[in-house]
């Protein structure tokens, strides 16, 4: 069976059109039980969609990492606050679908020892994040006061 998607206009096999539960009012099965646009649609604006929802990516991302990792986390989509620039590299940050994702809002966890809950997190870029890695506050003091000395070459 061919379909032609609302979207694109294409003519596809019925299997390239993602299944549906869609049911009508009286409860049995609506249309043909596929949606109304083709795979490669949906996947498109699906991706949009998330690339320009940065907190339900972030949120996403972080749950499902910290539940493979065995990783408290208990936090809701108003714990989350980006702010204009990265608190640490103080640079703006960067939304939305991009090759580098540097600067783009990822959670931290102020204390690494806690987890992904309220009062234990921030909004900082990815390289800050990275930078910061697990160290401990007293890792960073070591890190910031030595890092210029490195590149000065005089440690
Ligand atoms: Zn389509």
């Amino acid at each position: 069976m061919k379909k032609i998607c609302t979207k694109c206009k294409i003519e596809k096999n019925l299997e390239d059109f993602p299944y549906t539960y869609h049911k009508k009012k009286d409860g049995t099965p609506g249309g043909d039980g596929h949606r109304a646009n083709c795979r490669s649609c949906e996947n498109k604006s699906r991706k949009k969609h998330y690339d320009t929802r940065p907190i339900t990516r972030m949120m996403m991302n972080t749950k499902a990492r910290s539940r493979q990792r065995g990783i408290d986390f208990n936090l809701e989509y108003e714990d989350i606050i980006i702010p204009n620039l990265c608190p640490i590299l103080k640079v703006p940050f960067e939304l939305g679908t991009k090759t580098s994702y540097s600067f783009s809002p990822t959670i931290d966890r102020i204390d690494p020892n806690k987890g992904y809950i309220k009062g234990n997190i921030k909004v900082i870029s990815m390289m800050a994040n990275k930078m910061k890695n697990n160290a401990t506050r007293e890792q960073c003091e070591q890190f910031a006061k030595n890092i210029i000395k490195y590149y000065d070459d005089i440690v």
